[in-house]
C-alpha cells in the first residue's frame, strides 16, 4: 500500500462525529504503529519526517479506522487540518497569503530551525487580512454551519492558518 498525500488545507470536522472522535482519539497502539511504518513516520502533508511523536490523522471519516482512512501527520499540519479545536488553544490565526498552506508550514519549521521567533517567520509572508480578524473563530464557525453529511470542510484559498503559539516543530528529533 503506498504512502497517502494530503493536500493541506485549514479544515474542521463534522460537529455530528466530534463524539466519536474524541472517543477514538488516539487511534489502537497496533494499528498506530502499522501506519507509521507504511508511511515511514513522514507527514503526508509536509513531508517532515520524525521517530517521535507524528500524529495518526483520519482522511475523511473519523470513525472509520480502515488503513486507508489513516495517515501519518505532523502535529503543526494537524493543528491547520483542526484550526477550529487549533484557534481554541489560541494557537493559529487566518490569513489571506500568498504562499500555499503547505509552504507556511515548511517555511515556519525551518525558521524555528534557524532560531526565529514566529512573529519573525510570519512577517516574512506578505500575510493580508480577510474579511474577518485574524483570530476570528467565526471562520471555523461559519464552515461548520456549511457542513451538511460531509465529513469535513476546507477553507478556500488564499485563506491559511499561519502559527502564533505553537512548539511541536520536531526540529531536534
Ligand atoms: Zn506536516
Ligand atoms: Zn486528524
Amino acid at each position: 500500500m503506498s504512502h497517502p498525500t494530503i493536500q493541506l488545507r485549514p479544515g474542521v470536522n463534522n460537529v455530528n462525529q466530534w463524539q466519536g472522535a474524541e472517543r477514538k482519539r488516539a487511534v489502537p497502539d497496533k494499528l498506530r504503529k502499522q501506519v507509521l511504518a507504511r508511511d515511514d513516520f513522514t507527514c503526508a502533508s509536509c513531508n517532515h519526517r520524525a521517530m517521535k511523536w507524528m500524529h495518526i490523522h483520519h482522511i475523511a471519516d473519523e470513525e472509520n479506522d480502515e488503513l486507508e482512512n489513516l495517515a501519518t501527520i505532523c502535529p503543526a499540519c494537524h493543528a491547520v487540518m483542526h484550526f477550529g479545536l487549533s484557534m481554541q488553544f489560541g494557537s493559529l490565526e487566518i490569513w489571506k497569503s500568498p504562499i500555499a498552506q503547505v509552504e507556511i508550514v515548511r517555511q515556519t519549521r525551518e525558521g524555528i530551525r534557524k532560531g526565529l521567533t514566529l512573529a519573525e517567520i510570519n512577517a516574512s509572508f506578505s500575510l493580508k487580512k480577510g474579511k474577518l480578524a485574524p483570530d476570528s473563530m467565526r471562520w471555523a464557525n461559519d464552515l461548520l454551519a456549511s457542513i451538511e453529511a460531509e465529513p469535513r470542510a476546507e477553507l478556500p484559498e488564499p485563506l491559511c492558518a499561519v502559527f502564533v503559539e505553537f512548539k511541536q516543530w520536531q526540529v531536534d528529533a
